[in-house]
C-alpha cells in the first residue's frame, strides 16, 4: 500500500472536513434529546456528494473509489460531532446503494441511484428479523412468486432509517427448506400497498438515526423489482455487508482522531493538585494508548478500503469492524475519564459518543460474529 495521498484525496478530505464542520454541528444536544432526524442536513450531504461517493458520476455520483472513499469519510467524521449520520449514512451508501451498483440492471440504477446519491430518497435495508438477528438467512419474511408478482409476508426489526426512508431494499425467502439458497433481495418504494413502517423505536444512542420494525401484509412487488438473479439473495448479503463492514465505522477514525486531541488539549491545561493532568502518567499512558490504538484501526480501515480493488476483502473487512467498534469505544470511555466529571455531562458530547458509539458492536454483525469470521478466515475448523 501507498501511504501517499494524492492532491485529489487530500482535497476531498479537506473539503469534507470543512463540510462537516459547518454543516452538521448545529442543534446536537437538542436533536439527540429528541430523537429528530434532520432532513436539511441530509440534503446538505447530498449537495456535498457524500450520499453517492462510490455512485459512478453517470447516477449522480462521486465515483470514488473504496480506499478514497474511506479517507473522505474520515474527514467527514473529524469535522462531524453528528454521529448519529454516521450510521444513517453508512446503511444508506454500503447496504442500500452499493447493491443496487453491484448488482441492478440497468433499469434499477438510472430509476433509483440518482434520487438515493442526491439526497432526494433516504435510503434503508430489512435483513433482521425478531427470531433472526445473527442467524440472519434463517429469516421467515416469506416471498411467494407468482409469476409476475412476488406477495411479501412478514416482520423486519431494527431497521435503520425505516420512519424517514423513502426506498428499502428487503431480503426474504422463497422457501425457508432451501436454506441460504430460498434468499431474495427486493427493492422497494415507500408507498407499496401492504408495505408499513411501525412507530419509532426509542434507543439509547444514535437517537438521531432514527430506527423501526416494517412489516410486510400481502405486499405485492413485481419481478422487475427483485435485484440479481432468483435465489441470489445470500450472494448479495454475504457481498455487501463486506463493503458495510469495511466502510460504515470509517468516520469514527475521525471522530476519534478529534477527541484525542481535545483530550491531549485538556490534560495539558487542566491542573489539580497544582500540576497538569498530562503530568501524571496514569492520563499520559491513557492518552498514549488511545493514539496507539486509532491508528491500528486507521490502517485496518484502509487495508480493508484498499482490498475491495486489490485483495480478498473477507478478512481485513472484519478485522476493520470489530477494532474500530471496540476502539472507538474505549476511546470515548477513556476521554470520559480524562475530562472528570466535565466529561459525564451532555453539554460536554463525550457521553452522546460513547452512547452512539456502542451500537457499532451490533449493528452488521456483533463482535462476536466478527470474531466468528475472522476464525473461519482464518483456517480453524468453527462447526
Ligand atoms: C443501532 C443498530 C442498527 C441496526 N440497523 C439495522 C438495519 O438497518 N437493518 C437490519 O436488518 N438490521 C439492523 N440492526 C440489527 C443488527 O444487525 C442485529 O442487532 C445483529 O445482527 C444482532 O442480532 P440480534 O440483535 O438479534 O442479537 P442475537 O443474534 O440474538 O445475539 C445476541 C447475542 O448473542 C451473541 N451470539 C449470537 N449467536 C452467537 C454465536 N453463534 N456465537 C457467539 N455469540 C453469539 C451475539 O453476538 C449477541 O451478543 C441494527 C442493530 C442496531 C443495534
Amino acid at each position: 500500500m501507498d501511504f501517499n495521498w494524492n492532491k485529489e484525496q487530500l482535497e476531498m478530505y479537506q473539503q469534507a472536513v470543512s463540510f462537516a464542520q459547518s454543516k452538521m454541528n448545529k442543534n446536537l444536544i437538542e436533536e439527540d434529546r429528541e430523537s429528530h432526524f434532520s432532513r436539511e442536513k441530509w440534503h446538505a450531504l447530498g449537495q456535498m456528494g457524500l450520499l453517492g461517493l462510490t455512485i459512478p458520476e453517470e447516477y449522480g455520483g462521486l465515483g470514488l473509489d473504496p480506499l478514497t472513499s474511506a479517507y473522505t469519510l474520515e474527514g467527514f467524521g473529524y469535522g462531524c460531532k453528528y454521529a448519529g449520520i454516521f450510521l444513517s449514512l453508512g446503511a444508506h451508501l454500503w447496504a442500500v446503494e452499493t447493491p443496487i451498483l453491484l448488482y441492478g440492471n440497468g433499469f434499477q440504477k438510472s430509476q433509483f441511484l440518482p434520487k438515493l446519491a442526491s439526497g432526494e430518497w433516504v435510503g434503508a435495508h430489512a435483513i433482521s428479523e425478531p427470531d433472526a438477528g445473527s442467524d440472519a438467512m434463517s429469516m421467515d419474511t416469506r416471498a411467494e412468486f407468482n409469476g409476475d408478482f412476488y406477495i411479501l409476508n412478514g416482520r423486519k426489526t431494527f431497521v435503520t432509517n425505516a420512519p424517514v426512508a423513502d426506498f428499502f431494499l428487503i431480503f426474504a425467502t422463497t422457501n425457508k427448506k432451501y436454506g441460504f439458497a430460498g434468499i431474495n433481495a427486493f427493492l422497494l418504494e415507500k408507498n407499496t400497498p401492504g408495505l408499513s413502517v411501525e412507530s419509532k423505536t426509542e434507543k439509547m444512542g444514535t437517537r438521531t438515526s432514527l430506527m423501526s420494525d416494517i412489516t410486510f401484509t400481502n405486499c405485492k412487488v413485481s419481478k422487475e423489482n427483485l435485484l440479481g438473479k432468483p435465489n441470489m439473495g445470500f450472494r448479495i448479503f454475504s457481498r455487501i455487508m463486506q463493503w458495510e463492514r469495511a466502510l460504515i465505522l470509517a468516520p469514527f477514525i475521525g471522530s476519534m482522531q478529534r477527541q484525542l486531541e481535545e483530550c491531549i488539549q485538556y490534560a495539558n491545561q487542566r491542573q489539580q493538585f497544582t500540576k497538569r493532568l498530562s503530568e501524571n502518567q496514569a492520563i499520559s499512558h491513557k492518552i498514549v494508548d488511545m493514539h496507539n490504538r486509532l491508528e491500528a484501526a486507521r490502517l485496518f480501515l484502509y487495508k480493508a478500503a484498499w482490498a475491495f480493488e486489490n485483495d480478498d476483502p473477507a478478512l481485513p473487512s472484519s478485522v476493520a469492524k470489530l477494532w474500530i467498534s471496540e476502539s472507538a469505544i474505549q476511546t470515548y470511555l477513556d476521554a470520559i475519564q480524562i475530562f472528570g466529571g466535565y466529561g459525564y455531562t451532555t453539554d460536554f458530547e463525550i457521553e452522546r459518543s460513547l452512547r452512539d458509539a456502542i451500537g457499532t458492536k451490533l449493528y452488521s454483525g456483533t463482535s462476536e460474529m466478527q470474531k466468528m469470521i475472522i476464525a473461519q478466515q482464518l483456517g480453524l475448523k468453527t462447526q
